[in-house]
């Protein structure tokens, strides 16, 4: 670990079990052991508000996935795991729920340290919004049910169904939430029964590595969970076509879910795909400026704006449009740009060199097309990967900035004159992961909510979510869904049992 680290936690202070893990021997979880790569190789890890050297990870092999499929195959045929009642699953879950509770402060430094996002929201979303859905999903393992059928055909027939665990579920989750897109596959997976291999993106595999030593000391039976660390292109693409894996799970961007959907095909694995978004905010002439700042700050500009669901094109009716961009630069300008363990940071680092590589190259990219720069578009000067919270003015729908992830702190606004005109723009993109409307009109707002091609659609809110309600995109940004009880349906599957008398 660089000195430049050492200070920054030394400045803000972080708890001994969080130095102690950052500075210890990263291993892999296989089986209940902590495991070196097969070929001892590893990747390094950068802190983003630095940019120094944080540890390094093992960099697993395609051995090393067959390593961790074949123990949750094991795990999913014989031992304690299958053998445990439903109760006894959910509440070993529950404990598990609590471990993480219990070590929300050292999880939430860790995942700040090593992600850049601010330490606030992360313990409180990430983590603890992680042992909550947890908690939520434990309760359905004992209530799984199927159904008793009438058969008309000849003879004397008794028929039912009944749900069972698809099986071993394959994981892989992106950098921008890593434990919490992780506890959105592993809560409904493990309440039903499944075992799991899961790869973490190799830029943040560390709260995963942390939570597998929470596993273990609950008392979740070796096997059942595995954390494989690696890159994507060779042990996630290999995951995703492994013939071992009964169901693919995962979240990341749109290329990269195209070649997964493909993967899984071959493998004949079903799949969820959570993608990319551009997700619309409209904001009608009744709406409330103040409201859809608060709302649009938080969503673009927290998380620096690596936010899957980020309202990051903004339709303002001409008649709110100057009092909406004035509440923009009101709420930004007040933001506290800082590391993330900063206890006051509004807003850290993007993740990574390249990616504000990449975000400074679409800034470029909306000025060359004629798009206005109202505020930031640069990067601070200063060590990491900071970038100022950016917005411009747009004229043209087709515009790149308007029409592509950038996945940055840079939100694209424009203006309309009707409300066909807004659902029409917000409708014309590749993306539907999720929109908002901000109106006092509740008929409008009910007519355009089931308008608007998207798979989440809030109405005078943004990026709120809950346990209790699927998230999961329409068009470019997948199918099938996480949390809510709808994704116990993903993770089982059914069975139908005659029975003829
Ligand atoms: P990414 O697609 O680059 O990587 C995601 C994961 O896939 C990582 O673990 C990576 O190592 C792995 N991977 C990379 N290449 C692979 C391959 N060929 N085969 C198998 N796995 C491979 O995405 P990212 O940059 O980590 O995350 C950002 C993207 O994730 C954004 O597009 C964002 O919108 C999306 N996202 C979506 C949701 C959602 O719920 N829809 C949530 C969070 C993030």
């Amino acid at each position: 670990m660089d000195q430049a680290i050492k200070n920054m936690m030394d400045l803000y202070g972080v708890t001994p079990e969080t130095e102690r893990f950052l500075l210890s021997e990263q291993r892999m979880f296989v089986n209940g052991e902590f495991i070196e790569a097969g070929d001892k190789d590893t990747i390094d890890v950068v802190e983003p508000s630095t940019a120094s050297h944080l540890t390094s990870v093992p960099s697993g092999t395609t051995d090393d996935v067959d390593r961790a499929v074949e123990s949750a195959r094991i795990a999913l045929r014989e031992g304690d795991w299958v053998k445990m009642k439903p109760a006894a699953r959910e509440r070993l879950l529950f404990k598990l729920a609590d471990a993480i509770e219990k070590n929300a402060q050292t999880l939430g430094e860790i995942e700040t340290i090593d992600n850049g996002k601010a330490i606030g929201p992360c313990i409180e979303m990430d983590i603890l919004g992680g042992a909550e859905l947890l908690r939520y999903m434990a309760g359905f393992a004992t209530k799984l049910d199927g159904a008793t059928r009438q058969v008309s055909i000849p003879g004397d027939h008794m028929a039912w169904t009944f749900r069972e665990p698809v099986g071993v579920v394959g994981a892989i989750v992106p950098w921008n939430w890593p434990f919490n897109m992780a506890m959105w596959k592993m809560a409904a997976a493990l309440a039903v029964g499944c075992t799991m291999v899961i790869k973490p993106a190799q830029q943040t595999s560390l709260s995963m590595l942390f939570f597998a030593k929470l596993c273990k000391e609950v008392g979740l039976p070796p096997g059942v969970i595995n954390v494989v660390t690696g890159r994507g292109s060779t042990i996630g693409d290999y995951l995703a076509n492994h013939t071992g894996i009964d169901k693919v799970s995962f979240t990341g961007s749109t290329p990269v879910g195209r070649t997964v959907g493909e993967a899984a095909g071959r493998a004949l694995s079903p799949v969820t795909l959570e993608l990319g978004g551009k997700s619309p905010m409209i904001a009608f002439d009744d709406a409330d400026p103040k409201a859809v700042a608060a709302a649009t700050r938080w969503s673009v500009y927290f998380n620096a704006g690596q936010v899957c669901s980020a309202g990051s094109r903004l339709y303002a009716h001409s008649s709110v449009y100057d009092h909406v961009i004035e509440e923009l630069a009101k709420v930004t300008g007040a933001m506290k740009i800082a590391p993330g363990l900063d206890p006051d940071c509004d807003m850290g680092p993007v993740i990574s060199e390249s990616a504000k590589r990449s975000i400074l190259a679409y800034i470029d990219k909306g000025k060359a097309e004629g798009a206005e720069l109202i505020f930031g578009g640069n990067a601070l000067d200063r060590p990491g990967y900071f970038i100022e919270p950016t917005l411009f003015a747009a004229s043209d729908n087709d515009m790149t900035i308007v029409q592509e992830e950038i996945f940055g702190p840079v939100l694209v606004v424009l203006k309309f004159d009707s409300d066909e005109e807004a659902l029409r723009l917000a409708n014309d993109n590749i993306y539907g992961l999720a929109g908002s409307i901000w109106t006092q009109d509740i008929s409008r707002a009910l007519r355009y909510s089931a308008q608007l091609e998207a798979g989440t659609v809030w109405i005078n809110n943004h990026d709120i979510v809950d346990s209790n309600m699927p998230c999961g995109g329409f068009k470019q940004s997948g199918f099938g869904k996480d949390m809510g009880p709808e994704q116990l349906n993903y993770f089982t599957r059914t069975k139908a049992v005659w029975a003829t008398l």
